[in-house]
């Protein structure tokens, strides 16, 4: 069985996120999402959250599963009983920390190998942080996002509004 494990923040997930996502199913018998709940960053969404966004707009392919962990990522992986992380990579500025990541991760487990994908050209720009930007001004959000999760967005967005 040959098994990868995409981790990630997913705050929330993206195109850009779900087309990388499809393609390593296509490469793989399986492709567990793992959802990091202990993240530095404070999320928008909670770990429960992401991981049934993930879910939802996931479920129409059937070799993909979702779950929830924390620390390190190599780690989850062992317990996924898998061999391969899988990272994507939009430009230079991600490639630094990714290289470092791997590296590190190589170091701690040298029998798990990372595997990059490179972005889909039109996914290059787009990242959770800019989709929850034009969320947090109303704009349209379907180049970004699924509709499942554009709603969700929009209502979080209204809600912090009326918080305020
Ligand atoms: P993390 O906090 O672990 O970086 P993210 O959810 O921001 O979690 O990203 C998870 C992975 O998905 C990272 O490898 C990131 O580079 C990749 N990624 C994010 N957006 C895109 C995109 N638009 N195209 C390709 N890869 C992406």
């Amino acid at each position: 069985m040959h098994k990868a494990v995409y981790p990630g923040t997913f705050d929330p997930v993206t195109y850009g996120h779900l087309d990388i996502i499809a393609r390593a199913a296509k490469q793989f018998d399986e492709v567990v999402v793992g959802v990091l709940c202990n993240s530095q960053k404070t999320p928008l969404f909670s770990a429960e959250e992401r991981v049934n966004i993930l879910k939802e707009v996931t479920k129409d392919i059937g070799n993909v599963t979702v779950l929830m962990f924390d620390g390190l990522s190599v780690d989850f992986v062992k317990k996924c009983h898998a061999s391969v992380i899988i990272r994507g990579l939009r430009a230079n500025t991600d490639f630094e920390y990714e290289l470092q990541m791997a590296q590190t991760n190589r170091v701690l487990a040298p029998d798990i190998d990372t595997m990059f994908f490179v972005t889909s050209l039109k996914y290059s720009f787009l990242s959770s942080t800019t989709a929850k930007e034009v969320a947090s001004y109303g704009e349209n959000l379907s180049k970004f996002v699924p509709p499942y999760v554009a709603e969700l967005l929009r209502d979080r967005f209204l809600a912090k509004r009326e918080d305020t």
